[in-house]
Parts: structure tokens; C-alpha cells; sequence
């Protein structure tokens, strides 16, 4: 079957905040890639649209999907090196990885999530401490680009647009497959122990001190009310010692369907917290735990992302050194007593690497939370982006859709002037283009 053109529809973003009509191709064969490509002015590349921000896809352009592209081209496990098409999903390449004991740790929240947007996102998981970012892990990358033909990108081919390419968000043309460089994991079983904290004080020296381990660490705090905020729990994750055979994970799917109704407000969510941290104080505070509930987190509780209903929900995720955290706490508190925001979740982990371009990665904490979307969140929220240049702070571009040209100015400076001049000495006539892109003048 010709997958050229599969036609009109509209594409919405994962937070819900901005939707569009879109014209879509699903090739099958590279050929048609560089059909489609070929005619079309305006393209961006679309993964499996999970991204929270409308990055896959853009008012009247073509977004090239290549799910079809899914094959696992080349293995070799002696020198732990595999060549997937960036069409494939994480589970799919999963399932053949673990079955030799390989993987790659830089593993992101969701299991249908595709090799080629994790690639474009630069994504990281839960040990970012240790493990940073997938930039991590790749060996190299093949790239069609409109006008530059098909590219071999690597440290030592292209070294500039491989480089430009990793947490790239698609600006640079259609990744269609991805050299990786695996690791060893011994098991495919963890053993999880959790500590009760009592604010993010507490929070924060538990992550800093456990992270130099080799495990997944990361809180859950209450953010439902003042009285109280920080308290929770810390989360340690350890991959068994014991050597376990891995059988294939079953057929999963999306299962994001929001409700008609938002169910989230400050009642239910104190209700959920309430219930959450009690059934947490009176479980066992170590036991066994799956390899899909550890890596994929929401996988199994994507009601979590249902209840906000069909206007969605605001994510803000944000890089910041933990010397500022504390003070910025503070500020965030002092800001939450006067705008009485409503925050569903809220967590902490470190990670580990360099910030470069538009990657989100450093060597700092990394606090995530996320709110109902209404007027006074909204308002909430721009209160703190104007804390962004006084703590040093990063969001995150595929997490928060708000983000401007001015607040990618403020916080990513010169990186962002880099990418963006580097970006149009490559391709003059910036061929590939997002909703984000526009909105960030890139
Ligand atoms: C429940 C959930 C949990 C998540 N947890 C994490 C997490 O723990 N850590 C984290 O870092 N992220 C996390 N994410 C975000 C997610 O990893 C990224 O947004 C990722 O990019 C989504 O990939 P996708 O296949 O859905 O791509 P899309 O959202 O469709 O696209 C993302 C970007 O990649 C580009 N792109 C996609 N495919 C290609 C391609 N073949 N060639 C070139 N560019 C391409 C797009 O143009 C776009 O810029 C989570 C998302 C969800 C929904």
C-alpha cells in the first residue's frame, strides 16, 4: 500500500493547549520519504505526538510521521552496538534489547514513545543523575534533509548538524535511524525502598547524597496546600543483582483519553494526596517492583492525564542549582499563599551533564510540577517565569508550551542564539517548522 499521503486531520498537543488541522504523511518506503519531503514547502517531523507542547506538528504544514520505518537493522552484541529505525518505539526496542541483557538507561516516562522524538527531545529518565541524557548513549544518526539529500551524522561525520540534530526538535530534517551504544542491565526486576520526607529541605539532600549510587531516585511532594507542602516521599529504584530471564512485554497501547469533565481540583486533590501519602506510610517501605512501572511511570495511570479533561493541564519542568533551590522555594511559596494555585503533582531528581543549544540537561536539580490549566494558574505561572533570570533558571521547551521567544532569550541565552544561527547556516530556508518553532522565532 502507498503511504505517501494519508491526508487531513487535526493533531492536538498533549497538554491540550493548542490544536490545529494538519496535513500528515505516513510513508512506508525512504523513497516516498524523499517523495513527500520533495514536495512539500513547510514540513516537521511527528513521533507519537507525546510531547506536551506542539512540537510534531504546525498550522497547514506536513508532518511526516515514519511509524512504518520500525525495523531493528543492525545488532551486534559483542561490541554492544545496535542501528534502529527512529520510527521504532521504546518498547518494541525494548523487547528485543533486554532479551541480551542491553539497553539504554536514558529511558523517558511513556513506552510508546518513539526512538526519533526521543532523539529530537534529547530525553532523559529517571537516573539522569547518573545517566544524563540519550545524548548519552548515541553512536550516530541518519538524517534526510529536503534540500542537503540523506546525511551520516556522528562526532567525527557532520560533527555540527549530528550535534544540532540531538535535542533538535526535528528542525533539522527526518531522523530515520539511530546507531546506540547499549549497556549492560544484569535483570529486568528492581527492588524499590522509599523514605518519608517532611519538605523539599529534606527532599533535596536525600536526592543529592543518593544519586552518586547506581539507582533512580526521585520524590514526590505535596504541593496541594502550605500546610503541607514538601512532605512526600523519596524513591530509590535498584536493579536486582540476581541475573533474571526478560519474556517480552505485551502489546501496549496509548490510553490517553481525557474525560469530558475535569476531575482534578484542590478537593479531589487533597483527597487523592491524603489517601496517596497514607497507603505510602503504612505499606512496606522496601519490596519488589516491575521493570514497566519503574521505567514507565505513567504507563497504567494515564488517568492521571484524563481527569484534567479536554482543556488540559500545565507542566512546568525546570533545571536549577541546588544552591538556589531553597530561596526559590521560598519565593515559590510566598507566590502560591497569594495566588492559591492548583498543583497536582510535584517532584525532584537531579541530573547530570552540559547545557548545549536546546537541550535540556545540566548538572542541577530538576523540579517538576504540573497544574490544572485555568486563568489563575496561568497567572500563577507567569509570576514564576518571572523568577527565571534572578535563580538561573531552565524550562523545559517540550514540557511547557508557554514558552516564548523572551523567556527562551532569558533563560537559554546564548545557547539559544547558537542553535538558531547554526540552525539557518544549514538550511537557509528553515524547511522544517512547528508550532513552537514559530511561536520561539526560531
Ligand atoms: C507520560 C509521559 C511521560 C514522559 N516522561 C518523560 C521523561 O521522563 N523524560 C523526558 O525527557 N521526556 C518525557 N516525556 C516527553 C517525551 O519523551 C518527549 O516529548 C518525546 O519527544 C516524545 O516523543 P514522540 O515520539 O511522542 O515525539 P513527538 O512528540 O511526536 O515529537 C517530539 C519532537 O521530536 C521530533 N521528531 C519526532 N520524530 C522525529 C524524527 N523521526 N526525526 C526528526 N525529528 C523527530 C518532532 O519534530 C518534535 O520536535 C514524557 C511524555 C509523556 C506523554
Amino acid at each position: 500500500m502507498n503511504r505517501l499521503y494519508t491526508g487531513g486531520k487535526k493533531s492536538i498537543s498533549f497538554d491540550k493547549s493548542f490544536s490545529t488541522k494538519i496535513i500528515f504523511s505516513e510513508p512506508d518506503k525512504y523513497r516516498l520519504l524523499e517523495q513527500v519531503s520533495q514536495k512539500s514547502e513547510k514540513i516537521i517531523n511527528m513521533g507519537a505526538n507525546l510531547s506536551y507542547s506542539p512540537l510534531g506538528f504546525c498550522r497547514d504544514s506536513l508532518s511526516i510521521n515514519i511509524k512504518h520505518f520500525d525495523r531493528i537493522i543492525e545488532f551486534n552484541k559483542d561490541k554492544k552496538i545496535i542501528t534502529v529505525e527512529a520510527g521504532l518505539t521504546l518498547i518494541d526496542f525494548l523487547n528485543f534489547t533486554l532479551k541480551h541483557n542491553l539497553w539504554i538507561p536514558q529511558l523517558p516516562g511513556y513506552p510508546t514513545i518513539s526512538i526519533g522524538g526521543a532523539v529530537a527531545a534529547n530525553v532523559h529518565g529517571k537516573s539522569c543523575a547518573i545517566h544524563g541524557t540519550i545524548r548519552k548513549s548515541i553512536e550516530s544518526i541518519l538524517l534526510f534533509h529536503k534540500n542537503h539529500g540523506w546525511l551520516n551524522l556522528s562526532e567525527s561525520e557532520n560533527k555540527e548538524i549530528f550535534d544540532l540534530t540531538v535535542g533538535g526538535l526535528g528542525l533539522t530534517g527526518t531522523i530515520v535511524s539511530v546507531t546506540f551504544n547499549l549497556a549492560n542491565i544484569e535483570s529486568s526486576k528492581f527492588i524499590t525502598q522509599k523514605k518519608e520526607v517532611d519538605s523539599i529541605k529534606d527532599s533535596k539532600e536525600i536526592i543529592l547524597n543518593k544519586s552518586k549510587d547506581l539507582s533512580f531516585i526521585y520524590t514526590w511532594n505535596r504541593a496541594d496546600n502550605l500546610k503541607n507542602f514538601g512532605k512526600g516521599f523519596v524513591y530509590k529504584n535498584q536493579i536486582t543483582e540476581s541475573p533474571s530471564t526478560f519474556e517480552n512485554f505485551k502489546e501496549v497501547k496509548n490510553k490517553f483519553k481525557p474525560f469530558l469533565i475535569p476531575l482534578w481540583n484542590k478537593y479531589s486533590i487533597n483527597i487523592v494526596n491524603t489517601l496517596y501519602l497514607k497507603i505510602n506510610q503504612l505499606s512496606k517501605s522496601k519490596y519488589k517492583d516491575d521493570f514497566l512501572n519503574v521505567i514507565f511511570p505513567f504507563y497504567g495511570k494515564e488517568n492521571y492525564f484524563n481527569f484534567f479533561g479536554k482543556k488540559g493541564f500545565l507542566e512546568s519542568q525546570l533545571l536549577i542549582d541546588e544552591t538556589k533551590l531553597e530561596p526559590f522555594i521560598e519565593e515559590f511559596k510566598s507566590l502560591f499563599q497569594k495566588y492559591e494555585p492548583t498543583i497536582t503533582l510535584f517532584s525532584l531528581k537531579n541530573m547530570s551533564g552540559k547545557q548545549k543549544f536546546l537541550r535540556f540537561e545540566d548538572d542541577k536539580i530538576c523540579l517538576t510540577f504540573d497544574l490544572v490549566n485555568n486563568k489563575k494558574n496561568l497567572l500563577f505561572m507567569s509570576k514564576i517565569d518571572s523568577l527565571y533570570i534572578k535563580y538561573n533558571i531552565l524550562p523545559s521547551i517540550i514540557k511547557d508550551s508557554r514558552i516564548s521567544k523572551e523567556t527562551l532569550n532569558n533563560t537559554y541565552k546564548d545557547e539559544f542564539i547558537k542553535f538558531k544561527d547554526q540552525l539557518y547556516n544549514f538550511d537557509k530556508k528553515r524547511v522544517y517548522q512547528s508550532e513552537m518553532s514559530n511561536r520561539m522565532e526560531i
